[in-house]
Order: C-alpha cells, then sequence, then structure tokens
C-alpha cells in the first residue's frame, strides 16, 4: 500500500514559485527523508501535506485518500516541528495530552465547569492519562510529566514533542528537521531513537534535513531537493555511488 502520493504539487508564494512538478509515491511503512540545502522548499513540501499550506497546483493523498482541502486536524498525519512549538504554559502532561482531549471528548465534555459532570468524561480524561503516561516513560520523560517546558532541557523538549505526536497515533510522521535544535552528541543518539521508534511503531516517517549524515543513516530512501525540484530519490548508497545530476554530487560531495 502507498502512505502518500504527492502528484505534481506547484507552490508559489506571490510572484516566487518554491515547488516545481514535485511528484513523490511514499510506501506505508518506509523512512523517507527530504534532504536539501535551505530554502530549497522542505518545509514547505511537508506543510502542504500536513494541510498547513496549500498548494497552487496538484494533488495530495494520504493512503487512498485525497486530503487536498482537508485541515491538518482531519488528516491521519502529525507533525514534529523544528521549533518543537510545545505550549509554554501548559505542563508537558498537558502539551502532550491536548490534542488526544480534542478529539475523544465531546464539545460538551470538553467545558470546564459543566463537562466533568457529563457521563463519560472522567474515564475519557483517565485513559488519555494512562495514554499519555505510556507514551512519556517509553521516551524517558515519565518523570518530567508536571514540568512547563522552559523547565526542560533541549533534548527533554525534542521528546515531549515527539511525544505529542506518538500519543495521536496517527499513520504517517511528519518531522522537520526535529534535531537541529540539539548538540552535536545528543543529535546522534536522537537519530538512532527516532529510528528505532519509526520500526517498532511500522510506521511512516516522511523527514526533513539539511543534514546529509543524518539522512543516509536513517532512511529507506532519500530524496534530494534543490531549488523546489526533487532531482533524484533513491535508497542512501545510490545517492552517493550513482548521483543521477551533477547538483546531486555537489550537495553530497560525491565524486561524480
Ligand atoms: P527549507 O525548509 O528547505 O529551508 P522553505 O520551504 O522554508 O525551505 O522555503 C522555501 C522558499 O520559500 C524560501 O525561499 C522561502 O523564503 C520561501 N517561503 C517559505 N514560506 C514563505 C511564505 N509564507 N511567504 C513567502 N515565501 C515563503
Ligand atoms: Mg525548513
Amino acid at each position: 500500500m502507498t502512505a502518500i502520493t504527492i502528484e505534481k504539487i506547484e507552490k508559489a508564494f506571490g510572484a516566487t514559485t518554491v515547488l516545481r512538478d514535485v511528484s513523490l509515491q511514499i510506501a506505508d511503512g518506509e523512512f523517507l527523508t527530504l534532504l536539501g540545502p535551505s530554502g530549497c522548499g522542505k518545509s514547505t513540501l511537508l506543510r502542504i501535506l500536513a494541510g498547513l499550506e496549500v498548494q497552487t497546483g496538484g494533488s495530495v493523498a494520504i493512503g487512498d485518500r485525497i486530503v487536498d482541502g482537508v485541515r491538518p486536524k482531519r488528516r491521519d498525519v502529525a507533525m514534529v516541528f523544528q521549533s518543537y512549538a510545545l505550549y509554554p504554559h501548559m505542563t508537558v502532561q498537558d502539551n502532550m495530552s491536548v490534542s488526544l482531549r480534542m478529539r475523544r471528548l465531546s464539545a460538551w465534555q470538553r467545558l470546564p465547569l459543566f463537562g466533568r459532570f457529563l457521563p463519560g468524561t472522567r474515564a475519557t480524561l483517565a485513559n488519555i492519562e494512562i495514554d499519555v503516561m505510556r507514551t512519556a516513560k517509553a521516551l524517558g520523560i515519565g518523570h518530567l510529566l508536571g514540568r512547563k517546558p522552559g523547565q526542560l532541557s533541549g533534548g527533554q523538549r525534542q521528546r515531549v514533542a515527539v511525544g505529542r505526536a506518538m500519543v495521536r497515533e496517527p499513520a504517517v510522521f511528519l518531522m522537520d528537521e526535529p534535531l537541529s535544535n540539539l548538540d552535536a552528541k545528543l543529535r546522534v543518539q536522537m537519530r538512532a531513537e527516532i529510528k528505532e521508534l519509526q520500526q517498532r511503531l511500522g510506521v511512516t516517517f516522511v523527514y526533513v534535513t539539511h543534514d546529509q549524515s543524518e539522512a543516509m543513516t536513517m532512511s529507506d530512501r532519500v530524496a534530494v531537493m534543490l531549488d523546489g525540484k526533487l532531482l533524484q530519490i533513491s535508497p542512501p548508497q545510490e545517492i552517493y555511488a550513482d548521483p543521477n545530476d551533477r547538483r546531486v554530487a555537489e550537495f553530497v560531495g560525491s565524486p561524480k
């Protein structure tokens, strides 16, 4: 099965075209990395997949459902941002559970004073708490649920952002340079952890980075993007050994 089908995506901001004729199929359970220099259009493409940005041409399907015009919350995806985008005034517990509350509680149940007297509310909240706790423990942040983002290290914040995406149990994870704010040692450690997570969950990852070694060590396939175009989509070894374009060779630093 195909997890994502991207067909002839174009994106312009005013007179500036930033994505041109981007087509790509991503298989179920695949780890696909978009690799390219800063400004080439990686984040824009990921935001289009998430529904946070609307393309000016082309179409996106998630599974067998065309999602053009479908709001982000109604897509079976979860995104982890470079900045983590955590709510600073909320605890880790609340940051991780907020989207589950939106999904599992009815509009009435969400009302702060009235809602807690409605049948089923308490049980649902307890279940959400259990799910968040289980995920937090798996990520080694179970002891931090009462803290706020400002009281966490960069690595801990990064885990909270991943945990928040995980509890939604999406079919597809979208990650936009999730490790770029970490120091080198933690970055290498988190690579392995994210890869392990993806294999354990058996889910599809679309991972964005400008860091070649990250792309080469984590991915099933790498899609090299330059100036809004996908130049090559291949397994990592092939990108090095057999670049199909001079610009790809230059970017990855292989001899061709
Ligand atoms: P990357 O993630 O690869 O660094 P981006 O997708 O963020 O690249 O940006 C691609 C290009 O689109 C850049 O030239 C950027 O300036 C431009 N761009 C991104 N978002 C906007 C926007 N909202 N309005 C205008 N230009 C934008
Ligand atoms: Mg970017």
